[in-house]
């Protein structure tokens, strides 16, 4: 052969090689966001409880792939996703978050439409409307796993440190209402340690902050604390960094 045409030839089979390669890649792909799907609606389509063991570890799953830059290539968000759950929702967990925008638990769960049932404030707090929503989510929908997740430099329990240093703030009534309701958090993370840096308070009284929050919402409806006491429901805390992209999860 010539030595021109060995050269196309090898030009031929190194682009057979890639064809081959990105189809194998993208059926791979393709394969793990049908399987993800598959598990949230059954194989007939119909709406399934995840129980609450298998939801969590959805939850960490979808996390790994958020924080290591493997997100699903398709979630579930667009217009298949939305005519399939034209009939309802079935949110495989319950998410309790922070507003803060750096934070959308969707995406840090790398989740798709109809997949999370989320409720957000400023701190994560548990309000009555609040408790009213994720009871909601308990005994309404397919979601028995609730998750209170906290985070990284939350400007809320921030807040909440600074006024317990220095009242005088010039806060609205509302916003010092939100902050207020933190303080309890922030002198029981004090009260552990009375050397620790600001930034330490700050982190240990978010975790402080959840796990109130966790075992508040046991206290306060006895539909889920009876959920939770037959097995039927967990409730765990969450913390998400910002740096990693990554969510440590923990018992309240
Ligand atoms: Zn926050």
């Amino acid at each position: 052969m010539r030595r021109s045409n060995l050269t196309v030839f090898f030009i031929v089979i190194a682009v057979l090689g890639l064809v081959v390669f990105a189809a194998l890649y993208f059926s791979h792909q393709q394969k793990i966001d049908k399987d993800v799907n598959t598990e949230l609606t059954g194989k007939d389509g119909q709406a399934v409880i995840i129980q609450p063991e298998k939801a969590l570890e959805m939850l960490k799953a979808g996390n790994r792939r958020y924080a290591s830059g493997n997100r699903l290539k398709d979630p579930g968000v667009g217009r298949e996703a939305r005519r399939m759950l034209l009939k309802g929702q079935t949110p495989f967990a319950t998410i309790l978050a922070c507003s803060d925008s750096r934070f959308p638990p969707e995406l840090f769960f790398d989740a798709g439409l109809g997949q999370l049932f989320v409720v957000r404030n400023a701190g994560n707090q548990l309000y009555s409307d609040t408790l009213g929503s994720i009871e909601y989510a308990a005994l309404h929908s397919t979601s028995r796993l609730i998750v209170v997740m906290g985070h990284q430099s939350c400007g809320a329990v921030t807040a909440a440190v600074k006024l317990l240093r220095q009242p005088e703030n010039g806060a609205t009534p509302a916003l010092n209402s939100i902050v207020c309701t933190l303080i309890p958090a922030v002198l029981i993370a004090g009260k552990k340690d009375l050397n620790i840096s600001e930034d330490q308070l700050i982190d240990d009284a978010v975790k402080e902050n959840v796990r109130m929050v966790c075992r508040a919402i046991l206290q306060s409806s006895e539909p889920i604390r009876k959920m939770s006491a037959a097995g039927k429901l967990k409730i765990v805390g969450a913390y998400a960094d910002l740096d990693s992209g990554k969510i440590e999860f923990f018992q309240p």
